[in-house]
């Protein structure tokens, strides 16, 4: 049998319908809270000097949702760790609400992909004390409850972290991270260590919650559909050294539902980021670099690989 491939006609990922249009106008209209500019970061390693980020311009307007993409090892975490004041740039500057950032503050909530909630606490005591940077020496209970519930767990406002699941913890830090009223919210990867079903939901979840409070959320992943699903604008990076490669506005409707990962935008949206982050073929070969090179081990009679 002769399978004919057969490609989908896609719509291009800058054709945006009138309501997308209008939104992304809209969105330009607020405030910057945050503006990155010419932002520089060189590590020194053992095997000299490592540009892990070079020449990074963007703008985030307030209530945006800012995905960052790229390949492993092309900054994302050093830019995050950058904006949330846990190191340093060597060039450039961040201004958050217009006042170069210089150290960790209220005004970042950071979510990582480790559970970093203490594991003696409870949920509620979790939310109180666990991130101390406000200053105020902890959160009102009545406050905690409150973004507890925002989450959906009130039911386990007084379980420990070893009594709750993945998504559950990441729940507990985004209400944590919340909790502080931060203008920015900063996340690492957070889904990145769930298994899919409850990575999609906490996704899901993640934009009913951005819908309904004021903030903005910078979110770090190398997931293509994460990104098209959650961002207003994805920005993409490629590695050594970490630079801009180009800024998507996602052409995606808004309210967003699992249902549009089909959608002729959502898909011209992925094909894109595809063709940007993995590696192009190689003329000579026609492999990419992500081909192995393996020794055949299998029987001569058994090419059930050969057989279309
Ligand atoms: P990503 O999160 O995109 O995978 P990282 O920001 O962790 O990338 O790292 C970017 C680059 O900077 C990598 O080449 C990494 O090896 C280097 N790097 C990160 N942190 C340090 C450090 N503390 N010292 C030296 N090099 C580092
Ligand atoms: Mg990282």
């Amino acid at each position: 049998m002769n399978m004919k491939q057969t490609h989908i006609e896609l719509p291009s990922y800058l054709d945006q319908s009138d309501v997308v249009r209008e939104r992304f106008e809209r969105l330009k209209k607020r405030p910057v809270i945050l503006n990155v500019r010419g932002l520089g970061k060189q590590f020194d390693s053992t095997q000299g000097p490592v540009t892990a980020l070079r020449g990074i311009d963007f703008d985030v307007h307030r209530r945006e949702f800012v995905c960052v993409i790229g390949p492993s090892g092309c900054g994302k975490s050093t830019l995050i760790r950058i904006l949330a004041g846990l190191e340093t740039h060597t060039e450039g500057e961040v201004l958050l609400d217009r006042k170069p950032v210089s150290g960790p503050g209220p005004d970042r909530g950071m979510v990582f992909q480790g559970y970093t909630l203490f594991p003696w606490l409870t949920v509620k005591k979790n939310v109180m004390f666990g991130l101390e940077v406000s200053g105020r020496g902890g959160l009102p209970e009545e406050e905690a409850l409150q973004w507890i519930e925002l989450v959906g767990l009130s039911k386990f406002v007084n379980a420990y972290p070893h009594q709750l699941s993945g998504g559950m913890k990441q729940r507990v830090a985004i209400a944590r991270a919340l909790a502080n009223q931060p203008r920015i919210l900063l996340m690492d990867e957070p889904f990145g260590a769930l298994d899919a079903q409850t990575r999609a939901r906490m996704q899901t979840y993640l934009m009913e919650i951005w819908k309904n409070i004021d903030v903005t959320i910078l979110f770090i992943t190398h997931d293509l559909d994460e990104a098209v699903f959650l961002a207003d604008r994805i920005l993409v990076l490629k590695a050594n050294p970490g630079e801009v490669q180009e800024v998507i506005e996602v052409p995606v409707p808004h309210p967003r539902t699992p249902d549009q990962l089909l959608s002729p935008e959502f898909l011209a949206t992925r094909a894109r980021l595809e063709e940007l982050i993995h590696p192009p073929q190689d003329e000579k070969t026609g492999l990419s670099e992500d081909h192995l090179n393996m020794v055949r081990m299998v029987p001569v009679d058994d090419e059930v690989a050969d057989v279309y």
